[in-house]
């Protein structure tokens, strides 16, 4: 990968550096540009700026340096060593959004119109799932769910809408932790014409990169392993067709205005520095953690696709580094199992989300997903006694005695 003229040989040099400008004061990190606008040193530049003639920030709504140094950078990373057609290093453009969905809501807006359809895996993360339920059809757009995971039922499914504009994957998927096969679904929608978007948030960019397979945009919840502290809401949506990115994506990113803050792309451009290392923790440790509660009395099942067992395990580990610091696992004990389990846990958090330092469990059926009726949550995978967990960066023996205690 090539940055202003610098090559990378591996992941952590480029998380470090890529992206970044000399600061005009010689600030060793990009500093936090709080600033709404931006002046011009006279009419005609502000004219230039304006049509577009000459380079330069305008309005921290339609982009800011901090954000543009996220924005590099991520965009470095989900393209390290991905070519384009041609042969050349992929290029891409990125925006920074104040969150994950901000980011899934600027591509859906800038790829469906009233008459389109976009197909989506039934195992969406909530915020994915509210927004297609209900955003898009009062928009005219229609949402359809099939089981992606069989390419019988994609094809079919494809050839029975051809309303259908965009298939859009997420993958692994919460709370399953269910893998779909990127490249052949990637493979299934060009050959019928159609644009593929992948959330890409579960993985990030070291241990999986969807453009690789010729996914034409990608997604994320930068909240979740891209940050890796747990100290800003945000999320990026990038593409790698340059002239939609520049043309009607930046309209609709500009005019939805969910456009980020400087003091959250700080805190990300810095977090992010140290992905492959925190990546290399989280998932060395959940492997641990899924070897012990494999078997375990009080477990019934567990869903982890680093384990032989799990249906999507040969799909995981054909698109995936590693398997990840996601999993999920059902307690014997049900609705009332999960609760006492939860209450329990001494050293691990109990909340929701991912992606943190620290180990989070949360009980989606008391928590999330208690407001949705049993049945229809039980058709996502979401049962009683299901606990979903984000593997943390602890030293093992504390995470494994704490879920041994809560377990007894
Ligand atoms: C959290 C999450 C989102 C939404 O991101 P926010 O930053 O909370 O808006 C989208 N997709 C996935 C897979 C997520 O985990």
């Amino acid at each position: 990968m090539e940055d202003n003229g610098q090559t990378y040989s591996g992941f952590s040099s480029l998380a470090i550096h890529a992206g970044h400008t000399q600061d005009p004061n010689y600030a060793h990190l990009t500093p936090v540009y709080a600033s709404s606008t931006f002046v011009y040193d006279d009419a005609e530049q502000g004219m230039r700026r304006f049509s577009g003639k000459e380079e330069g920030y305008i309005y921290s709504r339609w982009g800011n340096p901090t954000f543009s140094e996220a924005e590099r950078k991520i965009a470095a990373m989900e393209s390290f060593g991905v070519t384009d057609e041609n042969g050349n290093p992929l290029q891409l453009k990125a925006y920074l959004q104040s969150s994950g969905m901000a980011a899934i809501s600027t591509l859906l807006f800038s790829t469906l119109d009233t008459g389109d359809a976009v197909l989506s895996h039934y195992s969406l993360y909530g915020g994915t799932q509210e927004h297609m339920n209900t955003i898009l059809p009062a928009k005219g757009v229609q949402s359809l769910i099939a089981d992606l995971r069989d390419l019988n039922i994609a094809e079919e499914a494809i050839k029975n809408n051809p309303a259908i504009k965009m298939i859009y994957l997420e993958t692994p998927a919460n709370p399953t932790i269910q893998c779909v096969d990127i490249e052949a679904l990637t493979k299934l929608g060009k050959q019928y014409g159609k644009m593929v978007a992948c959330d890409n948030t579960f993985a990030t960019p070291y241990l999986q990169q969807p453009f690789k397979y010729g996914v034409d945009f990608v997604v994320h919840s930068t909240t979740k392993f891209l940050n890796g502290h747990g100290t800003a809401i945000g999320g990026i949506f990038m593409g790698k067709d340059l002239a939609f990115m520049k043309g009607r994506a930046y309209v609709t990113y500009k005019a939805l205005g969910g456009s980020g803050n400087p003091f959250d792309a700080f805190l990300l451009v810095n977090g992010m520095k140290t992905l492959e290392l925190r990546m290399e923790r989280h998932c060395a440790n959940a492997e641990k953690v899924a070897a012990f509660l494999d078997g375990h009395p009080a477990v019934s099942s567990i869903n982890y696709n680093g384990l032989p067992t799990h249906p999507d395990y040969a799909v995981a580990k054909k698109q995936m580094r590693h398997p990840g610091a996601m999993m999920s696992f059902e307690l014997k004990g049900g609705l009332q199992g999960g609760i006492d389990f939860m209450n329990k846990l001494k050293f691990c958090t109990r909340t929701v989300s991912l992606g943190t330092c620290d180990t989070l469990l949360c009980h989606p059926a008391s928590m999330t997903h208690y407001s949705v009726p049993r049945e229809q949550r039980e058709q996502f995978g979401i049962t009683d006694g299901l606990i979903r967990m984000s593997v943390g960066m602890e030293n093992i023996a504390d995470i494994l005695n704490d879920l041994d205690q809560a377990l007894k």
